[in-house]
């Protein structure tokens, strides 16, 4: 028997000008080393047939299978700031689009699979380690409930890529509800081809945005929905403590699913000012810089799509910062619903805001960790005596002030303290792919071709809002020697 996908292609219907087709380059040896079995059978896939050596040579690139029309997509993109005019995938192929198990459309696209015509000076290959990254960080992500591109298989391809040093070449398969990204637009409207732009925001409506079908102004409904969708998943981010690391135009996706994950980190003790990517110099894409940058990088969206506005420039502006401006609002609102939730509260009152910010204060100036502060503060809910929260502050009279003032504001909701700390546990995880235990799955892997501490890293990340009480060393931040202070995109 032979895989079957069952492709469902549209991007590659769309004009030429869209998308270079071109088919991975075979590598020598694949070797499968994870299956995301779950997600296969969501991708009516057969997660059997994908683990045969068959499977193994498609998920590598070394095979095309049946129904794939594989291209590389076009997009520009603001990196750092400066636009780049044509970037586009220059190391990864869509094979094609399946629909899963309910309804949705996924692409499914092959990372690493060798050179396209947008590859400029790279090999259009990716490196064992930032693979493994990618997998663990985005199916903690999804594990999380945050929207975000899938990882359904990582391989080995046999081959060794050249970085800094040799490393071996790996292959991820990415699944995503699309990779139409605020870039894609940007490479037609750099171009002044508002056909394309038009055709594009009609496919995107069409296959993310359904219910703005009938819209009286689709293309204003369309940005209106990006903003709202892009304000949800940063407050999504900054509740876990997630920095993506890279946030240009071309890593922002119009579905609004967290893709791109390259030096991306969790962070440990809480700063608002934290950056771990080596070539994020000036902070740019800082934990807390980021609601700010996803408005920059949605204005840019909104300038592209102007020539659909209208004729009127003038009235075609004010309308698009009108929409911008519901940015904010959505954001502050996901944000603080979020924060309520962190710390237990159920109702909404005046000073909530105010205490909230108070212990964020004293997290950052105590270096507490953020994420075990939480979880510990929903074990104090249920037991006051229980002061592992308390723990994670260095000076921890600074917590005591605080949570004299919580248990007071808590206790004037009616709920039981079972059902605050259930509430509590329910959003706030133990279990965050910290740096250190990413970076020790890496070097097992890529050093003594070991992929049991991978393995389990992910197993345990499968479930990261409850206690695993086996793996508990997995919830405890870096001891000083294991810091990882700096990530680097590998590519
Ligand atoms: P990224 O930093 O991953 O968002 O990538 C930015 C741009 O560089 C995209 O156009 C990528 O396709 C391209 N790129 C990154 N790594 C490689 C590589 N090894 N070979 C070819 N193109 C690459
Ligand atoms: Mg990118």
């Amino acid at each position: 028997m032979t895989v079957h996908f069952p492709f469902q292609n549209s991007y590659s219907a769309l004009p030429d000008s869209f998308f270079a087709r071109v088919a991975p380059t075979p590598v020598s040896a694949p070797r499968l080393i994870k299956l995301n079995r779950p997600l296969a059978v969501q991708l009516g896939l057969d997660p059997d047939l994908l683990e045969t050596p068959e499977g193994a040579e498609i998920l590598a690139g070394k095979t095309v299978p049946a129904g794939a029309d594989p291209i590389a997509m076009a997009y520009a993109g603001h990196q750092f700031g400066n636009f780049v005019p044509q970037l586009g995938d220059g190391r990864a192929i869509l094979l094609g689009e399946v629909i899963d198990k309910s309804g949705l459309r996924r692409d499914i696209q092959l990372k690493g699979s060798g050179p396209t015509p947008f590859s400029r000076r790279g090999d259009g290959r990716a490196a064992l380690g930032p693979v493994l990254r990618e997998y663990i960080v985005s199916e903690a992500m999804f594990a999380l409930g945050i929207p975000t591109t899938r990882s359904l298989a990582a391989v080995i391809t046999g081959e060794p890529v050249i970085r800094e040093t040799v490393l071996p070449g790996a292959v991820l398969t990415r699944v995503a509800s699309s990779h139409i990204r605020v870039g894609t637009f940007q490479f037609f409207a750099v171009r002044r081809d508002t056909d394309a732009i038009r055709r594009l925001a009609d496919h995107v409506i069409a296959r993310h945005y359904p219910d703005l079908l009938h819209a009286e102004r689709p293309y204003h409904a369309l940005l209106a929905g990006v903003v709202a969708r892009q304000a949800e998943l940063v407050a999504r981010w900054l509740l876990v403590g997630f920095i993506h690391g890279v946030m240009n135009t071309d890593n922002s996706s119009i579905s609004g699913e967290t893709i791109d994950y390259g030096p991306c980190a969790f962070m440990d003790a809480y700063n608002p000012a934290q950056v771990f990517s080596s070539i994020d110099e000036m902070g740019r894409y800082a934990y807390a810089n980021q609601p700010r940058i996803a408005l920059w990088n949605l204005t840019r969206l909104a300038e592209c799509l102007l020539p659909l506005f209208g004729d009127e420039q003038e009235k075609a502006v004010a309308e698009a910062q009108d929409i911008l401006g519901a940015f904010s609002e959505t954001f502050s609102a996901a944000y603080q619903a979020g924060l309520r939730k962190k710390v237990g509260l159920f109702t909404e009152r005046d000073g909530d805001e105010a205490l909230i910010q108070d212990l964020l204060d004293a997290m950052a100036k105590n270096q507490a960790d953020f994420t075990l502060t939480f979880r510990k503060l929903g074990d104090a809910a249920g037991d006051p005596a229980a002061d592992d929260a308390r723990a994670q502050f260095m000076d921890p009279a600074a917590f005591d002030d605080w949570a004299k003032r919580w248990h007071e504001r808590t206790a004037l909701e009616p709920q039981s303290a079972a059902v605050r700390q259930s509430a509590m546990h329910a959003v706030n995880p133990v279990f965050i792919p910290r740096n250190h235990r990413v970076e020790a799955v890496i070097q097992a892997a890529v050093n003594d071709d070991n992929y049991a501490p991978f393995e389990e890293l992910v197993k345990v990340l499968a479930t990261p809002y409850q206690d695993q009480p086996e793996y508990a060393a997995y919830a405890d931040p870096p001891l000083p020697d294991q810091r990882v202070l700096q990530t680097f995109c590998g590519t």
